[in-house]
This record gives C-alpha cells, sequence and structure tokens, in this order.
C-alpha cells in the first residue's frame, strides 16, 4: 500500500513536471511523516523517501533518535524561539523561518555549533486570518534583512495555498509566490540562493508544480488520512 502510494505519487510529480516542461528529477519530494508512526516512516525511506518533514520538534526528534542520518530532515511547521537549539540537531532544512527574532535566535545557534543552517523563509500566501509567514509585499525586504546573519543561508521560499474545493483555485497563490521568488533570484543578494520554492501538498501539488514548485511537501497522499 504504502509503496503503491508513493509509486503512484512519483509518476503523478513526473507527469506535472513534464506539463511544465520541467524535468521530473527538478522536483524534489519532502514525505511529511507528521501523522505516521516510526514504523511506517521506516518503511517509507525504504521505498526511496529520503526527505521528512515533520512540524513538531519533539516527535521529530523521537523520530530522529531511532532512524538519524538515513533520512533528510525538514521542518515544515511553525517553530517557536524557544525550540530552536533542539531544532538544530536534527533539521537539514527549516522551511517556516518568518521573523526576524526567531532568525537571529538560528544564526546564534547555529554558531555555537559552527553550523550554517539552511532556511527558507515562509510567504503568507493566502493572507488568511491566523496563518504564518512574512507578507508578500514584505518578503523582498525580510530576505535582505536576514542576508546579513553569517550562519543563516537562505535558501528559498515556502508558501501554503488557502483550503479550496478545487485545486485550480490555489494556482494564483503559487503563481505569486512564483514571482516573488523570482524577483528575490534575480538581485543577486549574499547569503541566500533562490533554490527550492516550497510549495504544494497532497491536495494541490500538481498545480504547485506547474506554476514552478521544485520542492513538496506530502503526508496523506502517502500515509493516507
Ligand atoms: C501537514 C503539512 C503538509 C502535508 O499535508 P498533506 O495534505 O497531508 O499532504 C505540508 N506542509 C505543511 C506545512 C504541513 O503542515
Amino acid at each position: 500500500m504504502l509503496k503503491d502510494n508513493i509509486i503512484s505519487l512519483r509518476e503523478r510529480i513526473d507527469r506535472a513536471a513534464s506539463r511544465a516542461g520541467r524535468k521530473p528529477g527538478e522536483i524534489r519530494l519532502v514525505c511529511v511523516t507528521k501523522e505516521a508512526e516510526i514504523k511506517r516512516v521506516e518503511e517509507a525511506i525504504s521505498f526511496g523517501c529520503g526527505d521528512i518533514g515533520e512540524n513538531r520538534i519533539r516527535e521529530a526528534i523521537e523520530k530522529y533518535n531511532t532512524i538519524g542520518t538515513k533520512a533528510i530532515w525538514h521542518l515544515i511547521g511553525h517553530l517557536q524561539r524557544n525550540k530552536v537549539r533542539d531544532a538544530l540537531k536534527v533539521f537539514s532544512l527549516i522551511h517556516s523561518v518568518d521573523s526576524e527574532p526567531l532568525a537571529r535566535e538560528i544564526d546564534k545557534e547555529a554558531l555555537k555549533t559552527g553550523k550554517v543552517q539552511d532556511i527558507l523563509v515562509e510567504v503568507d500566501i493566502s493572507g488568511e486570518a491566523g496563518k504564518y509567514g512574512i507578507a508578500p509585499q514584505e518578503a523582498a525586504g525580510f530576505v535582505e534583512k536576514l542576508s546579513s546573519y553569517p550562519n543563516i543561508h537562505i535558501a528559498g521560499l515556502m508558501g501554503i495555498a488557502p483550503m479550496v474545493d478545487v485545486p485550480e483555485k490555489a494556482r494564483p497563490y503559487f503563481a505569486s509566490l512564483k514571482r516573488i521568488f523570482d524577483d528575490l533570484a534575480s538581485r543577486n543578494i549574499k547569503n541566500t540562493e533562490m533554490k527550492y520554492l516550497s510549495m504544494g501538498m497532497s491536495q494541490d501539488f500538481e498545480v504547485a508544480i506547474e506554476e514552478g514548485s521544485n520542492m513538496v511537501r506530502i503526508g496523506s497522499a502517502i500515509f493516507g488520512r
């Protein structure tokens, strides 16, 4: 089951990539395991899920203590400042940097461990109440500010589209994030590389890829709900 889910997901990713005129290998799949038990996560890894996404630090540490570096760990959920030290032990890429105090804390802790932490800036593309992320019009200024922190490497952007009844309705939100991504790429900001555009989940990843995503975060289409 799990294996079939992963295989058919890869096929859908590949088809979306080719519709968008891109190579399948350009799209990185982050398998979101927040609702999966360790055994299932290990199975998924054995079927080729090399990138694991978690949204809570405590659960991630538990899984990491068993699985370790057999996978690359992605933090996709909101990060509180008092959890930064723990987060840095586990995660290769933090997708959810959305404030300067948080960035400062990451920089400080990264310095202590001699690490340069890869991060993505989360942009609030949906504009819905209660959502995290930097407002789209403030994203460029925020990235400029973050670029002065030497122990952080900005590797791209992350966004979450609003919940919609049909995936097509998410398209304009993804397109708007791609425009910000392209604009930032053209500015050649120090410490900054627009390498990953993390957008697209189980419901909407095909549209996200068509609009320029190269990193999708997928949970329920692999593990079920
Ligand atoms: C849970 C989650 C996902 C995966 O969602 P699915 O709909 O299960 O694919 C992706 N991104 C974030 C930020 C999440 O919290």
